[in-house]
């Protein structure tokens, strides 16, 4: 077989790039995929109760990037989605992030009082604070409120999510979920949020419907590099595998996802609930919220984090942290030893914490930069 590109990883990374080069230059690609279906960590099916589910964790689409907006358009209708998360804290349900609203459903109404006005006098309201900062205030009633937040919010969930405390690893991290000086309860702010119409799995299959496109599942890319032609490679799985670990394990973070159906219509109120600081898991999300689908039944599924064992289970978050940017530099500087016959792009092969609308804006950059020219 002969094509014009391999590229290894059908998630969003590799379907947008394979789409583009299909599509706009008109040459063949050979899209392979180690697991049995295209999506990636995207990709959602119906179970056996016609809910639809996300395999990999719940997954909802944000982005303030019309271009990304725009181009995934092109392959789906979607449905508005504003997401919720609550938070248990001392029994407690909380909005999370950490905002105003929380605020007066921890503390007694006069002490809430005093802190909105210290919090919105020292950032504005509107403010995203992250947790680490928000530590170093100098009033002593900010610093106690900090603390409050870190000690009942992010320590717990931190440690069972990462094996690591909050300043363990890079503060890009937790700034992911900043304290927010506001009344809004939605955990994004994003122009942009919904959930693909037909679910994610479909937006794929629309991307990848080119009769330049060919798709192999259940291939590692190893197995067939003696039988497959290509001119140029795009590399979308975990970079460290591609250089057979010489500088070492690149560390990712895997999970173990617990599906349970209840003979029930709604488990609870909101899209997801995380558990900081009880249970084993992070946090259970309800499909239903997500899927918008009217069942008698539901379905739910819990987290529950683990380390990562190349084999037995998927990597799917990098750990970031100083020593382990320097491995991974360690194999960028390889992967510029290849001149550009192989690309490497995605959440594993860049080792970012892309969510998915920054893994397309990353494939339509490659594209226009290193792809097409
Ligand atoms: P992936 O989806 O990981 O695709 C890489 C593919 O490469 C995989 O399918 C893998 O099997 C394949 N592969 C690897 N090695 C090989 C090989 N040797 N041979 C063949 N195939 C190979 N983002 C959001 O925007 N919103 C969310 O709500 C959200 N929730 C998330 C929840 C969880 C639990 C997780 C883990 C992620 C979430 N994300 C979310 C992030 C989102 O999943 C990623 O941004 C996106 O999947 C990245 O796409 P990708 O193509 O780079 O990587
Ligand atoms: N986090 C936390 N408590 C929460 C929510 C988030 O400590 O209630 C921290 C935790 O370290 C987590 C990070 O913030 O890994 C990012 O959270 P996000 O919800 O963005 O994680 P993802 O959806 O990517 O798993």
């Amino acid at each position: 077989m002969k094509v014009d590109w391999l590229i290894v990883g059908a998630g969003f990374t590799g379907a947008t790039l394979a789409e583009r080069i299909a599509s706009v230059m008109g040459q063949k690609v050979l899209l392979v995929e180690r697991r049995d279906h295209i999506g990636g960590n995207a990709y959602d099916e119906y179970n056996e109760h016609g809910i639809l589910v996300h395999r990999y964790g719940p997954h909802i689409f944000h982005t303030n990037s019309k271009k990304v907006w725009d181009y995934l358009s092109r392959f789906t209708r979607w449905r508005t989605y504003q997401h919720r998360v609550l938070g248990i804290v001392e029994g407690k349900k909380i909005p999370i992030p950490f905002n105003l609203n929380s605020l007066y459903a921890i503390f007694p109404p006069r002490h809430a009082e005093r802190l909105e006005e210290k919090l919105v006098g020292y950032y504005g309201l509107g403010a995203k604070v992250p947790i680490l900062r928000l530590r170093e205030n100098e009033d002593k009633d900010i610093r106690f409120l900090a603390e409050y937040v870190y000690q009942n919010i992010f320590y717990g969930y931190t440690l069972k999510q990462w094996g690591l405390r909050p300043e363990e690893l890079d503060p890009s991290v937790t700034e992911r979920v900043p304290v927010y000086i506001s009344r809004d309860d939605r955990y994004f702010q994003d122009i942009y949020q919904a959930i693909p119409g037909e679910g994610y799995t479909a937006m794929f299959r629309q991307m990848l419907r080119n009769p330049n496109i060919k798709i192999l599942l259940n291939t590692d890319f190893r197995e067939i590099l003696d039988e497959v032609r290509f001119n140029r490679m795009i590399y979308t799985g975990p970079i460290d595998a591609f250089f057979d670990y010489m500088h070492g394990p690149l560390p990712y973070r895997s999970l173990r996802f617990e599906f349970v159906t209840l003979h029930q219509e709604w488990f609870q109120e909101a899209g997801t609930v995380n558990y900081p600081n009880e249970y084993d898991f992070t946090r259970i999300t309800e499909q239903k919220h997500l899927s918008g689908q009217q069942l008698p039944v539901t379905t739910l599924v819990y987290e529950y984090p683990e380390a990562y064992r190349p084999g037995e289970n998927d990597p799917y978050y990098p750990v970031l942290r100083e020593e382990n940017r320097e491995v991974y530099a360690r194999c960028l500087e390889e992967a510029k030893k290849l001149k550009g016959t192989v690309l490497f792009a995605g959440r594993l092969a860049d080792y970012k914490y892309y969510n998915m609308d920054q893994a397309v804006e990353r494939a339509l950059k490659l594209f226009e930069g290193e792809v097409a020219r």
